[in-house]
């Protein structure tokens, strides 16, 4: 397989493929990938490297599984596709099931749609839409924190933080919401109730026109990294259903265990209104998600004309997603991971350590299995992402923030190599 990219092809993709996030006119190098087996890519070029980065938090029990692989073999031999308009089929349902199953206790009404910005995009809407249903219809706004990330669409872009995000490259066309600073009492430590000060007076000058507040549950992901304290999470659970505002968890990073509870609601043990899952919902494999709610918004949603709710991908309920998908919740009940994610975050913390004392450095944090190095500066990302491939790893640092989410297949070893190599790189002057 060495080589077997032309350099005539790489060529097309520089010149033809947009990457994420990237200039077409001035893109970032982009590295050739062969194939992904368990915690390693193999680039055409034939070097392997320890995979850092879960492919953005979503392969979590490492690439090209073998049970993942026959799940996804065995649903294409029956069909790959159906419609789910009039039509739905056993991966959906079981999938359906076996979610209910794993949910915190009442989110039990399932849409499934396509990635997780739709989950997003489908779970503001169904705010906007029970309130319009249930007589509420001055409630048409967001209410959010600062620092977040919930996606690329328009609807989400909106909730996403309103400096680092996109509000400016759109200002005046994206729906304004309400925002709340950035919770600053970090997970772990002492908590401090002037924390939630703000978004107390938040809510209590605008309750009457906020149909939902949407958070990412205690890790901020794509937003900064950053993780705040679950008592912030269970006082804005309180503070919601007493203004009855709906609470939306944006679990699409955090769920599936990456903190070390299934999801990151149970940190502070609330339940949302309408949960966002997505990512690792199929191991990885392919774009998936879901927006789940309780039977109080679903069936808001019905009490009055039109009585649908006005949403409905093509790929909805896709039968592989949901088949891989089930074999992947299997992996994860099966699985050690309740014991493995602990030892990662220890290895992370014992890790990382070293980096604290290097020149550069702002922060270094760890919770579950995501070990996070904020820099004081910009990193310069095809430089140190260059330094990093060469020590046998792959990291994808942006903004200040070098972080790693590994597979939770990861070894101790592999560990080391992992944070060895993003230390040393940081050393050097
Ligand atoms: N919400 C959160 C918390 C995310 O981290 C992401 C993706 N990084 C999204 C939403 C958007 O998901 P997708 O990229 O699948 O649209």
């Amino acid at each position: 397989m060495k080589g077997k990219i032309s350099d005539k092809a790489l060529e097309f993709d520089k010149k033809n493929l947009w990457h994420p996030y990237t200039s077409m006119t001035a893109p970032l190098p982009v590295y050739a990938a062969a194939g992904a087996q368990g915690v390693y890519i193999d680039l055409e070029d034939g070097r392997r490297l320890v995979d850092g980065m879960s492919s953005w938090w979503c392969a979590v029990h490492g690439y090209n599984h073998p049970a993942l692989n026959r799940a996804v073999r065995r649903q294409l031999r029956r069909m790959s596709h159906v419609m789910f308009g009039g039509l739905t089929h056993r991966p959906a349902i079981e999938l359906g099931r076996r979610l209910v199953g794993l949910m915190p206790e009442g989110l039990d009404r399932i849409f499934y749609c396509d990635s997780g910005s739709v989950a997003v995009e489908v779970a503001a809407k169904m705010a906007l839409q029970y309130m319009q249903a249930t007589g509420q219809s001055r409630r048409v706004q967001l209410a959010t924190v600062c620092g977040g990330y919930h996606g690329d669409t328009w609807q989400a872009m909106s909730v996403c933080d309103p400096v680092g995000g996109m509000h400016s490259l759109y200002a005046g066309r994206l729906p304004v919401h309400h925002f709340a600073p950035r919770p600053q009492v970090s997970f772990g430590a002492e908590w401090d109730p002037r924390d939630f000060e703000p978004m107390a007076a938040l809510l209590a000058a605008h309750h009457s026109t906020i149909a939902a507040v949407i958070v990412e549950p205690v890790v901020q992901g794509a937003g900064g990294m950053w993780f705040y304290h679950p008592v912030y999470l269970r006082l804005l659970r309180e503070y919601t259903s007493k203004y009855g505002i709906l609470l939306i968890a944006d679990e699409i990073a955090t769920g599936f265990m990456r903190t070390g509870k299934m999801f990151a609601c149970q940190w502070a043990g609330v339940v949302p209104d309408i949960m966002c899952i997505g990512k690792a919902l199929t191991g990885g494999y392919m774009s998936f998600a879901a927006t789940v709610t309780t039977p109080r918004v679903a069936e808001g949603i019905g009490s009055s004309p039109p009585g649908v709710f006005m949403h409905g991908p093509t790929f909805m309920g896709n039968p592989l997603a949901c088949a891989v998908a089930c074999a992947s919740l299997d992996l994860l009940e099966s699985s050690d991971y309740g014991r493995r994610i602990p030892q990662i975050e220890s290895a992370l913390h014992r890790l990382l350590a070293p980096a604290s004392s290097i020149d550069g450095v702002r922060d270094v944090r760890v919770l579950g299995a995501i070990g996070v190095v904020e820099m004081e500066r910009q990193v310069d990302v095809a430089q140190v992402q260059r330094m990093l491939v060469e020590r046998g790893v792959w990291v994808r640092p942006f903004g200040r923030l070098i972080y790693i989410m590994p597979p939770y297949i990861i070894t101790d070893r592999e560990l080391e190599q992992l944070c060895g190599a993003i230390v040393e790189v940081i050393s050097r002057p």
